[in-house]
């Protein structure tokens, strides 16, 4: 059993935005997608395909185009 694993659990994970904690890229609130972590999910606001991860999903997260147009107003 491998200690350092590539695939963490983020559905089980409570430290949200922790330290460690990996992101689809700078400045995105997005999950980095992995194996057991696929972006394969739409985005529930504007239904682009493939723009969430199920850990993204699971927390209610739409894509970053949405956020960035959520928090800039536009
Ligand atoms: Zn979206």
């Amino acid at each position: 059993m491998a200690f350092y694993d590539d695939d963490y659990d983020f559905d089980d994970d409570p430290f949200d935005a922790g330290d460690g904690t990996r992101f689809a890229r700078s400045g995105s609130a997005l999950r980095a997608a992995s194996k057991r972590n696929p972006r394969n999910l739409p985005c529930g606001t504007c239904g682009r395909p493939n723009m969430l991860t199920p850990a993204d999903k699971h927390r209610g997260y739409q894509c970053d185009i949405c956020a960035r147009q959520a928090e800039q107003g536009w």
